[in-house]
């Protein structure tokens, strides 16, 4: 697809939940997440590279990254972190733009918790925010995953502070109502998406 829609929002926001209301719609999606696992999947050359540079203790006995071994290690050497990041983000980013570029739809959400603090924004020709208070953050990331209250709020203290992000978002979708109040934001959305994507094809 030659439009593209980078859709992000805090942790617990309703990303997932938004993405999938288009996806009804037709439209294909392109998730940073899932790109992120497949860069580092069993046998990939991501993987490879990490056991190469840190030691076979970073695969687990059938031959998947370990995950909290790999967390360790960056959590102590710093420097590590951006040795991973300047492996995979490249990867990850022409992965992207291969899937990105197959899309067939009339246009494509790139959905991307980390949008804007990854400068993965420029990829898109506009973006989507996710809209949810921190309070409503926290409980439904609660709820959802079984963790703590401060686990949650360290991840919401990582990411861009929800002004940031309102700040630089070309449209919002308020998802502190009931999920059934997403339908008809979505599809006012979706036939906007429909005609900037004819014009700017045309
Ligand atoms: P993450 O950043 O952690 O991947 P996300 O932004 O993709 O999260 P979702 O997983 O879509 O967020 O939503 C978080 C949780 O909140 C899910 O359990 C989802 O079912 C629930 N949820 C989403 N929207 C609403 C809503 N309007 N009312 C109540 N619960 C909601």
């Amino acid at each position: 697809a030659n439009f593209i829609i980078g859709l992000t929002g805090g942790i617990g926001s309703g990303k997932t939940t938004v993405a999938n209301l288009f996806a009804e719609q037709g439209i294909v999606l392109v998730d940073a997440d899932i790109i992120a696992r497949e860069v580092v999947a069993k046998g990939s050359d991501g993987l490879k590279q990490i056991g190469d540079k840190f030691g076979p203790q970073m695969l687990t006995p059938d031959g998947c990254l370990d995950r909290a071994a790999l967390r360790e290690q960056i959590f102590h050497h710093p420097q590590d972190r951006e040795w991973l990041n300047a492996l995979l983000h490249p990867m990850i980013r022409t992965r992207m733009l291969e899937q990105l570029e197959m899309a067939a739809s009339p246009y494509v959400i790139m959905v991307v918790p980390l949008l804007f603090e990854n400068g993965l924004d420029k990829l898109a020709d506009r973006t989507l925010v996710v809209d949810i208070s921190p309070k409503l953050q926290l409980q439904r990331t609660i709820e959802r995953d079984m963790v703590s209250k401060e686990q949650v709020q360290n991840i919401i203290n990582s990411q861009s502070d929800r002004q940031s992000r309102l700040d630089k978002a070309d449209d919002v979708i308020d998802n502190q109502g009931e999920i059934d109040a997403l339908q008809a934001q979505v599809l006012a959305l979706h036939n906007k998406y429909l005609q900037l994507a004819d014009i700017k094809n045309s």
